[in-house]
This record gives structure tokens, sequence and C-alpha cells, in this order.
């Protein structure tokens, strides 16, 4: 993948958010506590496994997370909680790989409102 292949990629997610942009801070809460499936992992007899290594955690994470129902809240949250100057990852670990949070961030903010995190990330 190039560059500018990574960067479609980014964009078209930040895209994809614009189905949720709409929602209240509270209703991507919601979604994410009631509908996230690491929270019902976490309630529920199947936790999932964890190692203690971060690899190998993360590609655990990455599975819960692909079959989530509301990866677009999560994300979506997670991004306005960067924009606000806190700590993102709402979930297990949210689901985007953090290397790739702060480039699918910038396509997020130009398509909103150009807002950067506090701090400068
Ligand atoms: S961290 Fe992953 S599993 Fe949890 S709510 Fe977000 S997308 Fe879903």
């Amino acid at each position: 993948m190039t560059d500018t292949d990574s960067g479609d990629v980014f964009d078209r997610v930040a895209v994809d958010l614009d189905r949720v942009a709409g929602l209240a801070d509270a209703e991507l809460v919601h979604a994410v506590r009631v509908d996230g499936s690491c929270g019902w992992l976490a309630t529920g007899d199947q936790a999932p496994g964890w190692t203690g290594d971060d690899r190998a955690d993360r590609a655990l994470a990455a599975r819960v997370c692909a079959g989530c129902p509301v990866q677009r809240e999560c994300l979506e949250w997670d991004l306005r909680e960067l924009r606000a100057g806190r700590t993102a990852t709402t979930g297990v670990w949210g689901p985007v790989a953090p290397m790739d949070l702060p480039a699918v961030f910038v396509s997020w903010s130009d398509r909103r409102d150009g807002a950067r995190p506090a701090g400068g990330r």
C-alpha cells in the first residue's frame, strides 16, 4: 500500500463517520456501552484471554472489534475525545490501530471543523 492509498483509506473512514456525525456524545456513549462487543465480553462469561503481551492482546482486541456493531459510534467518540484533548479509546482499544488514529483524526477533523486536539496532536 502506498502513502496515497493509506490516505484514501483514512479519508474513506472519515467519510463513513459522517453517518454518526449527528449523534450527541451521550448517544455515542450509550451505543458503545450497550452494544459494544467489548462491553458484552467484559460482563459475560467469555472474557478475552488477555495475555499481558501488548502485541498479542492488540491482535485479540482487533478480532473483538472486527465483529462489533458499533464501530462507527466507538471511533466517532474516540475522535471527539481526542479533539477535546482527552485520551481516546473507549472500549477494549478502539476499532482503529493506535498508530493509525492520528491520520484518521486529520481526515475526520478536516471534514468537520478543522479542529485539532488540545495539545496539538
Ligand atoms: S472497542 Fe471495539 S468492541 Fe469495543 S465498542 Fe469499540 S469497536 Fe466495539
